[in-house]
């Protein structure tokens, strides 16, 4: 013991025993303190007992504070130069531990000699000690410095613990989970806030009283016991439900528990357990909401699905039904259609006696006019008797024609639409209409406008409409004086032409305009009354239409109003 030999005066003995015995209290009185405050009584201790002008020491703070550093000095400093010597002996003690250095003395003249002793925190926290005594540091220097070094690392390791211990503490008594440890017998030792609440219990005493199985609900207690506890001792855990009981109510309250057991970190040998529980009645109360939202939902889905369903197979047979019924319309169009067309067929059967009338009274009169010629004496002119015949072939051509023509209308076949020359077409009709009245001293004044030079229509048709009005036309002025027939095209504007026949003869009595165009009224006796509502069908056919007013001055005037072909 080196230092023991340096202490030859019984004087440095006392003082040291004394020095030894006051560092032997300091430990219970730091009981209380922090960091700054054992680090601040050791640096007080230290200056006297050494006899040094400055003790600095640097503690270890809580986590995430500063270091605790504190500087005694023998003389007043200020704060400034209090900091500058801080750093001086820090950088002059960086690195050397036990060494002993000697800087410039920050505090006065001369030399500081300096001495260390490192607090046991593996950092750079240190108790450094400076004297102008050349014989500082002595071995009993050393070793006071030593000692308040560990007892300071100790007092502020405890400090630094129960810090911790409080934190961790403060948490657990402010978790919203239950957590409590027990004895390994069942004995409970702790349970925080939120478990006295959970189970009930209201005073610590009933808590001593009890055992862990006594939380649980009754029909849990034997499982716990046999089962789970084993388990957790000797795997060192379980997790999973269990249905805890409260204290005052009796209610059944399911928890998801982790129940683990706690060894003794040096021996490895179990010294407690504890648990950490969630109260699962929100969880489970979210789940059957949830449950019976899904069921209600899907059974609002079904429903849904089923009225959609419904409505679909409602919408399909509405659909079948439209389509069925569409087909009938369509043959119930074509039948009317039909049927329209068989009544102008049956209204043009009746007029047929009427046109064939006028072809084959011609043919009658040439086969007459032949017969007579052959019956004659006289020499037979075979050129006449040619045109004779030429004649009664043509008119009988044309008969067939006509037949022909209202074989295809009543039939559904197509008429035959074409863009004809107007002038030419009318020029024929005319002629033919002449040849079978044999009124010959009608003057008939034919005059075209070049632009309403075309039609489109059904040839034979238009003729008949044509020969219609002119043969209508010479009848009406039988007892005229002036017989005068005109027969005018003239293009209206864009869009149509017209074909006006105007004649010199009686007129129209006003009984006989208003049911003009109707079938069967006439004033002829041998008349049927037809010529002028098949006129007005086939002009209508024609997408045209017919009208009559009377003649200025006497007479009548039909006007054919048609369109223009489209290429003009
Ligand atoms: P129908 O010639 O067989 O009598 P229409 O329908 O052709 O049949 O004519 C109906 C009636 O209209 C005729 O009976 C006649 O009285 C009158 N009518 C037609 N055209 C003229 C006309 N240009 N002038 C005077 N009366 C006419």
């Amino acid at each position: 013991m080196p230092w023991v030999d340096e202490l030859s005066e019984p004087q440095q003995l006392r003082h040291c025993i004394r020095d030894l015995v006051a560092l032997s209290t300091l430990p219970a009185l730091w009981k209380d303190y922090d960091s700054r405050q054992i680090a601040d009584s050791a640096a007080a201790a230290l200056l006297s007992m050494l006899d040094a002008d400055v003790i600095y020491v640097s503690a270890p703070g809580l986590r995430n504070q500063p270091a605790a550093d504190v500087i005694r000095t023998r003389g007043a400093v200020t704060a400034e130069s209090s900091g500058r010597v801080e750093r001086i002996l820090r950088s002059a003690w960086r690195g050397k531990r036990e060494q002993i250095s000697v800087i410039d003395n920050p505090l006065g003249t001369g030399t500081l000699r300096i001495a260390a002793a490192p607090m046991g925190f593996g950092g750079d926290d240190i108790i450094v000690a400076g004297s102008p005594d050349p014989q500082f540091p002595s071995e009993t220097h050393r070793l006071l410095l030593g000692i308040t070094a560990n007892h300071a690392t100790l007092a502020i390791q405890r400090w630094l613990a129960e810090a911790e211990q409080r934190r961790l503490v403060s948490v657990i008594e402010r978790s919203s989970e239950f957590v409590g440890f027990a004895h390994l017998d069942g004995t409970p030792q702790y349970i925080n806030k939120a478990a006295f609440e959970l189970l009930g219990l209201s005073e610590f005493q009933e808590l001593q009283t009890a055992s862990i199985f006594d939380f649980l609900a009754p029909d849990e207690q034997t499982r716990a016991r046999t089962e789970l506890l084993p388990m957790v001792m000797r795997t060192g855990r379980w997790l999973g439900e269990l249905n805890f009981r409260h204290f005052k109510t009796g209610e059944v309250i399911p928890f998801l528990l982790d129940w683990f057991r706690i060894d003794d970190p040096r021996t490895g040998r179990p010294t407690n357990m504890a648990a950490v529980s969630r109260d699962l009645r929100p969880q489970k109360k979210l789940e059957d909401d949830l449950r019976r939202l899904n069921e209600s939902l899907e059974q609002r889905v079904a429903e849904r699905t089923s009225e959609l369903a419904e409505a679909l197979e409602r919408l399909t047979i509405e659909a079948e039904e439209r389509a069925r019924s569409d087909v009938r319309a369509q043959n119930l169009q074509a039948e009317l259609h039909h049927a329209a067309r068989l009544s102008t067929a049956g209204q043009m059967a009746g007029a047929l006696a009427h046109e064939l009338n006028q072809p084959l009274t011609a043919i009658t009169n040439s086969v007459n006019a032949g017969r007579r010629m052959m019956a004659n004496d006289g020499p037979l002119r075979v050129d006449t008797l040619r045109e004779i015949l030429d004649e009664a072939g043509q008119q009988a051509l044309r008969a067939g024609e006509i037949i022909r023509r209202l074989r295809e209308f009543v039939t559904r076949g197509e008429t035959d639409m074409r863009i004809e020359n107007l002038p030419d077409l009318i020029g024929e009709a005319s002629e033919l209409a002449s040849a079978g009245t044999g009124l010959h001293d009608v003057e008939v004044r034919l005059s075209f406008d070049p632009r309403a030079a075309t039609v489109f229509a059904s040839r034979i048709q238009l003729q008949q409409v044509i020969l219609n009005l002119i043969r209508n036309a010479h009848e009406a002025m039988t007892q005229s004086e002036w017989r005068q027939l005109a027969v005018t095209t003239a293009r209206l504007d864009d869009e149509s032409i017209q074909i006006v026949v105007a004649d010199r003869g009686s007129g129209l009595p006003d009984s006989i305009v208003e049911h003009l165009f109707e079938p069967f009224h006439t004033t002829k006796i041998d008349g049927m009354g037809l010529g002028l509502s098949i006129c007005r069908s086939i002009v209508e056919a024609h997408r045209g239409k017919l009208d009559y007013e009377p003649n200025d001055g006497g007479g009548a005037i039909f006007r054919v109003t048609l369109p223009v072909p489209l290429q003009h």
